[in-house]
């Protein structure tokens, strides 16, 4: 089964617009999946709506099988999800941000320790560990989302304009470390972008989405071949 299936997905916005306007997308376990368009496409939306952020309008959606309207629960599991903004506690430690987010998902003190650890390090975050994420750097806040979002090792992790903002050599390593986790955990990955030079470097397939619609599916490979 796929990773994420999405199924005539649509979201009307209370104020009566149409941002999502009947979508299906499936994303294959092990990709490494772009969704690239401009702003206002409808890419947070479909997010949210995956991450039970935002509550759709109509449609189904499912992770490894799972219909997340039957058991967010369990989707969930499977679930790490890096929103564009930080929505941490700025005065809390920065481990303790990570750790936090382990209770959320029932790992046990004694598991979630040694995850954060690894994650910390992996992540250039070590030596920061006891600071409150104040003093992080925006670079580093953004690296501690991603440390957050996989304590749990999620088979599934969905960025939200991971690189907007961010500089060129951070950029590049939090590339390369994405690739990492794809290449040698098998972590599936889906991130939104509006730099096709992003979705080019790092994505093996792509949907591109414009006005709430998906107006084409495919490998990165075959797209760069039609330019
Ligand atoms: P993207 O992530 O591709 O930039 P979004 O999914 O954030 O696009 O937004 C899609 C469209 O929905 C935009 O036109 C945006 O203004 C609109 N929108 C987003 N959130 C709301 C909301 N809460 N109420 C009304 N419209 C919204
Ligand atoms: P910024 O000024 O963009 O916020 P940071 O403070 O986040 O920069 O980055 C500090 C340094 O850490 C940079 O030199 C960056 O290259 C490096 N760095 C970025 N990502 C990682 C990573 N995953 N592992 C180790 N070091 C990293």
């Amino acid at each position: 089964e796929p990773a994420l299936s999405i199924r005539g997905l649509t979201k009307v916005y209370g104020n009566g617009f149409h941002a999502l306007k009947g979508i299906d997308l499936d994303v294959q376990q092990g990709d490494f999946f772009a969704l690239l368009g401009p702003n206002g496409a409808g890419k947070s939306t479909t997010l949210g709506v995956v991450c039970s952020l935002v509550q759709k309008t109509a449609g189904k959606v499912s992770v490894f099988g799972i219909d997340i309207d039957k058991d967010f629960a369990r989707a969930k599991n499977n679930l790490g999800v890096v929103p564009q903004e930080f929505n941490f506690n700025q005065f809390e430690k920065v481990e303790d941000i990570i750790l936090a987010q382990a209770g959320y998902y029932g790992m046990s003190h004694r598991e979630a320790k040694p995850r954060a650890a690894e994650l910390l390090k992996d992540l250039g975050l070590w030596d920061k560990r006891d600071g409150s994420a104040r003093a992080l750097s925006g670079g580093m806040k953004r690296r501690l989302m991603i440390a957050r979002a996989l304590i749990h090792r999620p088979k599934l992790l969905i960025l939200d304009e991971p690189t907007a903002g961010v500089d060129i050599e951070l950029r590049r390593s939090m590339w390369d470390y994405m690739r990492r986790i794809n290449r040698e955990e098998g972590t599936t990955i889906i991130l939104t972008t509006h730099y096709l030079e992003e979705a080019e470097s790092l994505c093996r397939n792509i949907a591109i989405i414009n006005h709430g619609e998906i107006v084409k599916n495919t490998s990165v490979r075959e797209l760069l071949g039609q330019l």
